[in-house]
């Protein structure tokens, strides 16, 4: 990459690797099922989430989309977390193009809601009410520093889900990095929800594309909706082939992101003036924020550290910064980042 960014995960680039697969990639019309690379994803896909079957789509987006309107129907509700990524930061897609409202609940520090608060959540039949249908997951959680939620609150969730005939989907954008930094293989978090679909293109460094997973009927209905939103593509062997090599090479160096983000929260949570929750930093996301009494806004520091250092960061609001940490950020990015908020805060 031409520059150091720690806005987010989504700014890397493929992998020189990744373009040489691209250029050579078999591929077919997908929309037919004949492209041999995606069908190669998408049970690469299956088999390492435990899934019958996978739905290679344009992004995580739309992966989450696809689930949501294959769960769910036009008046039915979906139990979220209230800063979840599909509540927040989907464009309002489930309701505005699936007729299904959320019910968002709070989360903890961890980016769990209260199972408790769950089930109370669940309608009862009622024809005043909409028809509770599915509950939406995230792993790991992106508004609670990327924290990477064990199996065991998902099996609660399974539990309530059984008792009252609700799916559960996770939005596992990031699950691989869950995966890592839990040392527990991807199958084990995802072992409990319905259907799961995850990201190519963040820490992973494919160019485009999210998968997503469940049962084999789930998918075969879930290839409908997609051609619905427009996600039949042809020849999309050409950005499966990253994607198989974000699947065979790229997850396990995900710890090397984790080390890093933990080093760079340690040194930021040393600064007067910056607020880090360290105890939830175990992935690749670190939300920090000024103190009260700070003289100079979030985007203000976040222009003067592009000024000393060319390092882009998140100013996610006046007071709130985001840094994420990827294959393009080295050892030395970090240092260079802490240095220069330790020279803008003391100076
Ligand atoms: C990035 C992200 C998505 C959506 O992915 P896009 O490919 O950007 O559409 C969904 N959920 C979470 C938690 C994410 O971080």
């Amino acid at each position: 990459m031409d520059r150091v960014d720690f806005r987010s995960d989504t700014v890397t680039w493929p992998t020189p690797t990744m373009r040489e697969a691209m250029a050579h990639a078999r591929v077919g019309d997908d929309v037919y099922g004949e492209d041999p690379t995606v069908n190669e994803l998408e049970a690469m896909a299956a088999e390492m989430t435990g899934k019958e079957a996978g739905l290679f789509v344009a992004s995580g987006t739309m992966g989450n989309l696809t689930a949501i309107l294959t769960h769910a129907a036009r008046g039915d509700e979906a139990i979220v977390g209230e800063d979840a990524h599909t509540f927040c930061w989907e464009a309002g897609g489930m309701a505005a193009l699936g007729g299904v409202t959320p019910r968002p609940l709070p989360t903890d520090r961890f980016g769990r809601m209260d199972l408790d608060r769950v089930e109370t959540a669940v309608r009862p039949d009622n024809p005043h009410l909409p028809r509770t249908k599915l509950i939406l997951t995230e792993n790991s959680y992106g508004a609670k520093n990327g924290y990477p939620i064990p199996p065991d609150y998902f099996a609660g969730l399974r539990e309530i889900a059984n008792q009252h005939g609700l799916r559960l989907h996770m939005d596992g954008a990031r699950l691989f990095n869950a995966a890592v930094a839990r040392n527990l293989p991807a199958s084990e978090i995802t072992r409990h929800v319905d259907s799961v679909s995850f990201c190519l293109s963040k820490g992973l460094c494919a160019p485009v594309g999210s998968v997503l997973c469940g049962s084999a009927d789930f998918i075969h209905q879930a290839r409908r909706i997609r051609k619905s939103l427009g996600g039949g593509m042809r020849q999309a062997g050409i950005l499966a082939a990253a994607g198989i090599i974000a699947l065979t090479e790229m997850v396990e160096r995900l710890a090397d992101d984790h080390a890093l983000a933990r080093r760079l929260a340690a040194g930021l949570a040393q600064i007067p003036g910056l607020m880090v929750d360290l105890e939830t930093v175990k992935s690749n996301i670190i939300y920090f924020g000024l103190s009260d009494g700070a003289p100079l806004s979030a985007p203000q520091i976040a222009d003067q550290i592009q000024q000393k250092t060319g390092i882009l960061l998140g100013a996610e609001s006046e007071r709130g910064f985001r840094a994420v940490t990827h294959y393009w950020i080295k050892q030395s990015d970090i240092q260079t980042l802490i240095s220069g908020f330790q020279s803008i805060l003391a100076g």
